[in-house]
């Protein structure tokens, strides 16, 4: 059936420096794509299991992905989730997209999920740069997630372990090469056998049993995978028919040892007799985004809270503005800010459609320069970025004061999906679509944790336990360091305040349509109230409202609209404290607890020891350090921490987890100290 669409293969971009391969025997895409799906050994293989993973490289307008996906639905035996995890150059073009639709148009299921996916592609696809996108579909079961970058900087940083590899090594079917830039290739087809980088990549990333389907013949490549652990069990010589192509079908059986560390592992399977309960602790924003990607996984959480309720701390500000962080030199922050962005904006608009009530003002937000030097500066960073304008944008002074209603101090950055947020309906949203899979005990104090077996043991101030798991996560800001018991996560508390405006008819002109921020920032609330803040307050956790702060708020806001200077008198205003929690470094700690007693015993031996070297404590997390960005960072912490549990492909790369790593202050010491 499939046979008989006209699937046109999109135009190959060969990199430059690289001669034009002789013309392969073209097979139809979507014969190849069942190929794939039944030399993998599926559906079967998937049949009954937990999870199933697939990495393929080269996007190939979506159709093996589609084919697979489909499978998947027809299959009463299908595992609990599938990831389809793809390496791309770049986004492919939305054309090749909709080929693939119209290809797929005669087949009812196929044109039912190219619909969805045309529906959920990301329309913020950011051109050159590199980073990772994760599309969820059939309520989260089917996971997608797109990496892209040149394969170089992506394959090694990849996170996952895949049981099937689909690997098109047909020269013209990828937008990079899978030829070694490297090493001189000195095999007779030096353009259509993937080098030792890729096959290396692959080795990295096996599973025990991991099949890999490769659309060639070539005898290069036979050798080459024996080399990297793969046995051969297969090879189609369909050369002369007019069916799906020549292939070898391979599996991973190393007979040595080929890597340094094993793929990401699920937690059941590191300790077999756990059961899938977690206890997170602190209900703001990071532990309530836990709640709701655990729950989504099937596990039972308990929740605890000192406060009565949700989100009474940091996470209680009626307000929280969001937006990625853009550097020209496209910085760790400005990377794992964009990951965070993107990543939030597509999880609340799938709690949203899974029925919350809640909702981001997600129509924009304006980043204010401080100085005309400073604009020039950010003119200069897009200049050389060329980001998408749906991503962000630049406009002069007068330009903003039309888009936002009020007039800014200077030109500046518009995020066309930047926005802000009720931090608190958020939490609210989270906690009630983990429904009976999360048990709350509120109005309890964790006061230090307890192993004992394979359990965690939370206990009270009186020494009585209140809960127990499998897996702990501490999700409660500063206080986490104590429950850690930490030498070596240096969190520290800054006092933050808020001020709230009324919102009366001379004060028409100082309300915006959209957030605006600079060194400050003011969101309208509602028709009532608009918010502005908010001081930073190093070494001061003084919980009570201060005149002074609210004056300097004030100060800010002159600064982002001189037209507000003299407008609000300082002594009759409202406003909130909070503390924010952050590290020496500002970044975030996301994963697992390091063992700060082994890893230092051991220290002799962890010479040029990497975080994968560390040793953790078995089942504790740590999710906190949010800083002034909790809401980029909640749901892709989240998230990661949710994959690292269950052995799926991370939602970031390596690079970017190992700059949230909780034992990455660890591994500062142990370097210095060798
Ligand atoms: C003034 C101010 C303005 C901000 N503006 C923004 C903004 O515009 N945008 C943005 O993204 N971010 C903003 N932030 C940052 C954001 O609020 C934080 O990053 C975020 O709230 C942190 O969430 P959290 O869950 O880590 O911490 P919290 O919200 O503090 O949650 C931790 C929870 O743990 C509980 N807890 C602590 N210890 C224990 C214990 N031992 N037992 C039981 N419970 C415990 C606490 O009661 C608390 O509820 C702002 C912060 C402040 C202070």
């Amino acid at each position: 059936m499939l046979a008989r669409a006209g699937f046109a293969i999109p135009h190959p971009h060969l990199r430059t420096g690289f001669r034009a391969p002789p013309t392969p025997f073209v097979t139809h895409p979507a014969q190849s794509s069942q190929a794939f799906l039944r030399d993998s050994g599926l559906p079967e293989r998937w049949q009954h299991r937990d999870r199933f993973a697939i990495l393929q490289t080269g996007f190939r307008g979506g159709l093996d992905f589609l084919v697979t996906w489909a499978a998947w639905q027809n299959d009463p035996l299908r595992c609990e989730r599938l990831h389809f995890v793809v390496l791309e150059a770049s986004p492919p073009d939305p054309a090749a997209l909709e080929q693939t639709r119209a290809a797929v148009a005669f087949d009812p299921l196929l044109r039912e999920l190219a619909r969805h996916l045309c529906a959920q592609w990301p329309t913020l696809f950011l051109g050159a740069q590199p980073g990772t996108q994760r599309l969820e579909f059939a309520a989260g079961r089917v996971v997608l997630t797109l990496v892209f970058g040149e394969l170089l900087s992506t394959l090694p940083t990849l996170a996952m372990r895949a049981d099937a590899f689909y690997l098109d090594a047909r020269a013209d079917s990828n937008s990079y090469s899978l030829v070694d830039p490297l090493v001189s290739n000195s095999l007779a087809d030096a353009y259509t056998v993937p080098g030792p980088f890729l096959l290396r990549g692959f080795t990295r990333l096996a599973a025990q049993h991991a099949t890999l389907v490769a659309t060639s013949m070539h005898a290069g490549l036979r050798k080459r995978l024996r080399e990297f652990g793969f046995e051969i069990t297969s090879v189609r010589d369909n050369s002369d028919s007019d069916s799906d192509g020549s292939r070898i079908v391979a599996s991973f059986a190393p007979r040595f040892r080929v890597r340094r560390h094993e793929p990401p592992a699920p937690f059941s399977e590191i300790c077999s007799h756990a059961a899938r309960d977690a206890i997170v602790i602190g209900a703001g924003l990071a532990g309530c985004a836990l709640v709701e990607r655990l729950a989504a996984r099937g596990w039972q959480v308990t929740l605890i809270e000192r406060q009565a309720s949700a989100a009474q701390e940091a996470s209680g500000n009626p307000a929280g503005v969001f937006h990625p962080i853009v550097t020209s030199d496209d910085s760790f922050a400005a990377r794992l800010s964009r990951a965070g962005f993107l990543y939030a904006l597509r999880r609340w608009s799938d709690l949203r459609d899974g029925g919350a009530s809640f909702s981001p003002h997600a129509e924009g937000l304006f980043v204010a320069a401080q100085n005309e030097d400073e604009f020039a500066a950010m003119r200069a960073t897009l200049e050389r970025l060329a980001l998408p304008d749906s991503y962000v944008k630049l406009l002069s002074r007068e330009q903003a004061a039309l888009q936002i209603g009020v007039t800014p101090a200077f030109g500046g950055w518009l995020f066309a999906r930047g926005g802000w947020l009720d931090p608190a309906a958020l939490c609210k949203a989270q906690l009630d679509a983990a429904g009976a899979r999360l048990k709350r005990l509120f109005g309890q104090v964790a006061q230090r944790l307890e192993q004992r077996g394979d359990r965690w043991h939370v206990i009270d101030a009186h020494g009585a336990s209140i809960a127990d798991a499998s897996v702990v996560i501490v999700a409660n800001a500063v206080d986490a360091q104590r429950l850690l018991h930490s030498r070596h996560l240096p969190l520290n508390a800054i006092r933050g305040q808020v001020t709230v405006l009324p919102l009366l008819s001379d004060a028409a002109h100082l309300a915006p349509e959209i957030p605006l921020i600079g060194d400050g920032y003011l969101v309208r609330l509602n028709s009532k109230s608009l918010m502005t803040g908010a001081s930073y307050d190093l070494d001061d956790t003084d919980p009570e409202l201060r005149w002074n702060s609210q004056r300097e708020n004030l100060d800010r806001l002159a600064q982002l609209v001189p037209s507000s200077r003299g407008h609000f008198d300082s002594a009759t205003l409202a406003g909130r404290v909070g503390l924010r929690c952050v590290t020496s470094d500002r970044m975030p700690v996301i994963g697992p607890v390091a063992d700060e007693a082994a890893a230092l015993a051991l220290s002799g031996t962890l010479n040029g020891a990497h975080l994968a070297d560390i040793p953790r404590i078995r089942g504790l997390y740590a999710a906190t350090a949010y800083g002034s960005r909790g809401l980029t960072w909640a749901a892709l912490g989240a998230e990661l921490i949710a994959s690292q549990l269950d052995g799926e492909p991370w939602p970031v790369d390596r690079k970017l987890a190992d700059g949230v790593d909780p034992a990455r202050f660890l591994l500062r010491v142990l370097r210095q100290t060798l």
